[in-house]
Formats: structure tokens, C-alpha cells, sequence
């Protein structure tokens, strides 16, 4: 084999950004993928569901997938996945099949392989997952990379940090993380641990992001939860605590409480129904015998001895805590005396529909908790301190800063150079780039990847681009004006009178001049095209319609609708 001299890092998301995290580490044409994410769509991209990372890079790569002998194929060595978390899950389903092939290899540890396989099932067209199961300690070999496994706590159990020794140098990835001594149902942080990887000479660290703009040390789960106890003390009627459902820590802590307080649980929901049964079935969540019940023994139970977990924490409009609002929900009302824990760290776009929602559940006499933790970024990721100390235990020689917004990444430098690090070897990058490592030198390559928004907008993965959203964007603002002339195809004349139908641009009944004023100039551009030469251009009719209808409708309006022409022949 050819010893290439360097390797590539390539960030396909999440750096940049929050969410829809995927990195790829190559080296001799061979690729390691690390974590599949996807994000939630912003208030800028609407009627969107997801969005997930370009893969155009790999996928075209893998296209001939008949054997790697073309010197110039990459070759997809796997995938291994940080956590359950969706930002770094979520897009399997709309990615996997381009780069799928019977021989691709997937890691995960059990509990994150449960969830993927629990979401997989809502594709059974899809090809079987065959995920390989890791722990605390695994160790394996994929080509150039040899990959260790090591926890980190967060706000989900099962989730690991990646030691990769690789023909350059040592990687530490360290996935989402927070130090927690005093972690919930798990382990404490293994300082001890990260000393030994550090002693094997760190080449370059690749360290969370995401809470690098907040000083001083994140919440402990334990504090986390005696900030839950509080609301289950002054509550006296039943608790409705609004989730996510990979919030795994959360859930346990609501049910602990609720256990504590002599109360039982119900789980409404289906994804957070499904993800508990799995992680219950793992031991990832405990709970005793009886505490969990069907949602129609509800009525066993004087209100002071019932919580209900539930999903809908950011006020999505189908999930559990919305239907309640609305009063939509099959079975189950709000009444006075309830009281709802919500997450207050909104997810900027939904202000406005959290606050609606939150206007609904009061109208109804319930009592409303704000408790930022209850939100998957909220409480789950290292800040200042802890990000300072985790460059000095592992000293490495160069540093990226990932998961994050630009200015978290910018934040996380500069924590990064407090510590001492020489600037030159601290790189920010976001994706797209690509980095090239050597055992001397890192630096950005001139050159980039793909690795813009792909949409995915119902079942169709990409097929919303710049065009359809700029058009939705249009349709939003100035609304839609359709045009429908009869072409006599002989004389080439409009017959009668064009029709015109408005939606969201001006209101018929009331613009009855410029309608009238429209026509006459749709009649003027069929007949102008029609002297101008014996045959009739009728894509050249359409155009000239909807810039001339345009420019008058913006003269007279200050509007621009979409304008759509449709020209019939008779
Ligand atoms: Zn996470
Ligand atoms: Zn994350």
C-alpha cells in the first residue's frame, strides 16, 4: 500500500451550525464516517421536515460499488456513531441508501444501535442494518484506522468518545460530552481514563462545541434532577412533563421523582413510548414494577399521583403537549390544578409557536414550569471550564473546535488559546472544508466539498432546492396570480376574455381596474407576438407575461406574486 503523507478531515455538518453532525476522516482514498445527523428545519426554509448532510462526495464515489480496483474509488470503511442523539442519527434513513452496500459496517453501543434500528422500522423498504454492537473499552480495526471506544457522559447514556490512531498521528473526537461527578443511573466521568488516552500523545483533538459560549461548569444530572424535585414538591395536581424523546436522562429523572412522590407514570407518545420500552429493555432506564401504567388506568388515580411524560417540548405541532393544548388529544384534557413542565430554551424560529402554545395550556388554569433543561442542547454539553480542562488533560498539538454555530467555534478557540495553545495550531473550519493533516502541519486546502442543505420535505430527500424554497419564500410574501388565456390557433387571437385567479395577492372583488387593465395586457402580448412572425413562440408569450404582468403589478401594487400563465390553443 502507498503510505500517503496526510490525512483529511472533511466536516459535511455541524460545524457551523447545530446539528446534523457527519465528519469524514480519509486517508488513501479510504473514508471513515463518523456520526449521520440531521437537523431541524429554520424559519427560513418553509414546509421543510429535516435537513441532512450533502453526501454528493461520497456517494458519487461509491456509485460503481462493483469492487474498489479504479485507483480513484474511495472506499467506505464504515460508520460509527457517537449517540442516539438525532443530530447525530437522524439522517440514516434519508442518506443510507446511496452509500449502502452489503459489506458497509456500522458501530454503535447498544443503546444507540436500539434506537436506530426503532426509527429503521419506519422504513421497511430500507436494507437491514447490521450494526455492531460496542462498549466502554471496544476496539476496532477498519483499514487504516484503529478506533477506541470510551464514555463520555452527556444527557443520553451509551454515548462515546472516539480515540482513532491512524498512519499520521492519534485523533481524540470527543463526541457531545460534560464532566458530571455526579451522573444519573451512570458512571461519573472517567478523568482517569482520558489521562491514559493523553499519554499516548494526542495529534489533534476535535472537542464539542456547543456550550463553549457559557461560563463556568454545566449543571450535574444529580442538580439537574433536585431542580425537577422542586416542581414535584409545590405540585398538588397531576404533572405533565414535555420532553424530547432521546432525552433519555430526563425521562429517568421524571421517573425516579415520580416514584419518590408516590406517583405513577404515563407515557404518552410514540416516539418517546418506543425509545423507553427499548432503553427499559437495555437497563438504560429503571424503573420499579408498576410505576409505569396504561394511559386508561389514568382514572384509578386521585391527579396527585399521576405524571405524564410526554413529547412536544418545542411545541412541535404533533407531538403529545400540542394536541393537549388544542384540545385534540383523543383522550386526555388539561384541567386547572395540572401543572406542565416546559423547556423554556427555545429553539430560535419557534418562539412564536411555544409562546402560542403556552398562551393555550394557561388559558386552560394550568400551572406552567419553565425548566431550561428540558431541551436536548440544554444541560447536556461541557462549558468553558470543562472545555479548558479537557485541552489540558489532553494536550494536544493541534485542536479543531466542533458541533456548533460559528461563534461557538470562535468561543471554543479562544478557550483553546487560553490554555495556552500557540494560535497556528488551532484551526477553525467549517463544513465543507477540508483539512490536511500531517504529523507537522494542519491546514485548510484550497479546495471544498459539497455540503450545502439537502431537504427533505415529506418522503422526498433532496428534492426541494434553492428554487422550490425561493418560490415558497414568494408565495409567502406576495401570494400567486394564474392567467388563463384561449388562443384561437388559426387567427392566433385571445378568445373572450382572459381568466384570472388570485390567492394571497390582492382580493378580486376590489381590484376590478387593475384586473381590468391586466387583461388588456395579456391580450396585447398574444397579439404582439403574433405579428412579430407566422408561427407564435409560446414560451416566449409566458415569459413576456410574467415580466410584464410583473412590472405592472409591482408598479401599481408594490408586489411581486408568483405569476403563472397558461396559454390553452383551441
Ligand atoms: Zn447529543
Ligand atoms: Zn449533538
Amino acid at each position: 500500500m502507498i503510505r500517503e503523507k496526510s490525512l483529511k478531515i472533511i466536516p459535511l455538518g455541524g460545524l457551523g451550525e447545530v446539528g446534523r453532525n457527519m465528519m469524514l476522516l480519509e486517508y488513501n482514498e479510504a473514508v471513515l464516517i463518523i456520526d449521520m445527523g440531521l437537523k431541524m428545519p429554520e424559519e427560513d426554509t418553509p414546509g421543510i421536515d429535516y435537513i441532512v448532510p450533502n453526501i454528493n462526495y461520497l456517494s458519487s464515489l461509491n456509485k460503481q460499488s462493483n469492487g474498489w480496483r479504479n485507483r480513484k474509488q474511495k472506499n467506505i470503511l464504515g460508520i460509527v456513531f457517537t449517540h442516539g442523539h438525532y443530530d447525530h442519527i437522524g439522517a440514516i434513513p434519508y442518506l443510507i441508501e446511496k452509500i449502502w452496500s452489503p459489506s458497509l459496517q456500522f458501530f454503535a453501543s447498544p443503546l444507540t444501535r436500539g434506537i436506530i434500528l426503532k426509527r429503521q422500522e419506519e422504513f421497511p423498504e430500507h436494507p437491514q442494518l447490521k450494526i455492531n454492537e460496542i462498549k466502554h473499552g471496544s476496539i476496532i480495526e477498519l483499514g487504516p484506522f484503529r478506533i477506541e471506544f470510551f464514555r463520555q457522559n452527556h444527557n443520553i447514556p451509551d454515548n462515546f468518545g472516539l480515540f482513532i490512531e491512524t498512519p499520521i498521528g492519534n485523533i481524540l473526537h470527543t463526541s457531545d460530552f460534560k464532566f458530571d461527578l455526579n451522573p444519573v443511573n451512570e458512571l461519573p466521568t472517567d478523568f482517569q481514563k482520558l489521562r491514559t488516552l493523553s499519554e499516548k500523545k494526542i495529534l489533534l483533538l476535535m472537542s464539542d462545541s456547543t456550550g463553549a459560549e457559557e461560563n463556568g461548569h454545566s449543571l450535574s444530572e444529580k442538580t439537574i434532577e433536585k431542580n425537577l424535585e422542586e416542581i414535584f414538591q409545590r405540585s398538588s395536581g397531576r404533572i405533565i412533563a414535555a420532553t424530547f424523546a432521546s432525552l433519555i436522562n430526563r425521562i429517568q429523572q421524571i421517573i425516579f421523582l415520580s416514584e419518590k412522590y408516590g406517583r405513577k407514570v404515563i407515557i404518552e407518545g410514540y416516539s418517546i413510548k418506543n425509545n423507553m420500552e427499548m432503553a427499559e429493555k437495555l437497563g438504560r432506564i429503571k424503573s420499579k414494577k408498576g410505576t409505569i401504567i396504561k394511559g386508561k388506568e389514568i382514572e384509578n388515580y386521585p391527579d396527585s399521583k399521576i405524571t405524564i411524560l410526554c413529547t412536544g417540548a418545542q411545541g412541535e405541532n404533533q407531538a403529545v403537549l400540542m394536541r393537549l393544548a388544542q384540545k385534540r388529544h383523543a383522550r386526555l384534557r388539561l384541567k386547572s390544578g395540572d401543572s406542565i413542565i416546559l423547556s423554556s430554551s427555545v429553539i430560535p424560529g419557534n418562539e412564536r409557536t411555544v409562546q402560542a402554545l403556552k398562551d393555550a395550556i394557561l388559558r386552560q388554569g394550568v400551572k406552567v414550569f419553565h425548566y431550561k433543561m428540558m431541551d436536548i442542547h440544554a444541560g447536556g454539553h461541557a462549558q468553558e471550564q470543562e472545555l479548558k480542562e479537557m485541552i489540558k488533560i489532553i494536550k494536544p498539538k493541534f485542536f479543531i473546535p466542533i458541533h456548533g454555530q460559528y461563534s461557538m467555534l470562535v468561543a471554543h478557540a479562544e478557550i483553546a488559546r487560553d490554555t495556552g495553545m500557540p494560535e497556528k495550531n488551532i484551526v477553525i473550519i467549517e463544513n465543507g472544508q477540508i483539512i490536511d493533516l500531517t504529523p507537522k502541519t494542519i491546514f485548510i486546502k484550497r479546495t471544498k466539498v459539497p455540503s450545502n442543505y439537502v431537504m427533505v420535505d415529506g418522503l422526498g430527500v433532496g428534492d426541494v432546492g434553492e428554487v422550490v424554497l425561493r418560490d415558497r419564500h414568494m408565495l409567502a410574501r406576495d401570494g400567486m396570480f394564474v392567467i388563463v388565456a384561449v388562443v384561437d390557433k388559426q387567427s392566433g387571437k385571445v378568445i373572450g376574455s382572459p381568466d384570472v385567479i388570485s390567492r394571497g395577492f390582492i382580493y378580486l372583488r376590489e381590484s376590478k381596474q387593475l384586473l381590468k387593465e391586466t387583461r388588456q395586457q395579456v391580450i396585447k402580448i398574444v397579439d404582439q407576438a403574433v405579428t412579430s412572425g407566422g408561427m407564435i413562440n409560446w414560451i416566449y408569450v409566458k415569459d413576456e407575461m410574467r415580466n410584464k404582468i410583473g412590472q405592472f403589478f409591482y408598479s401599481k401594487t408594490k408586489r411581486r406574486p408568483m405569476i403563472l400563465p397558461v396559454v390553452i390553443e383551441v
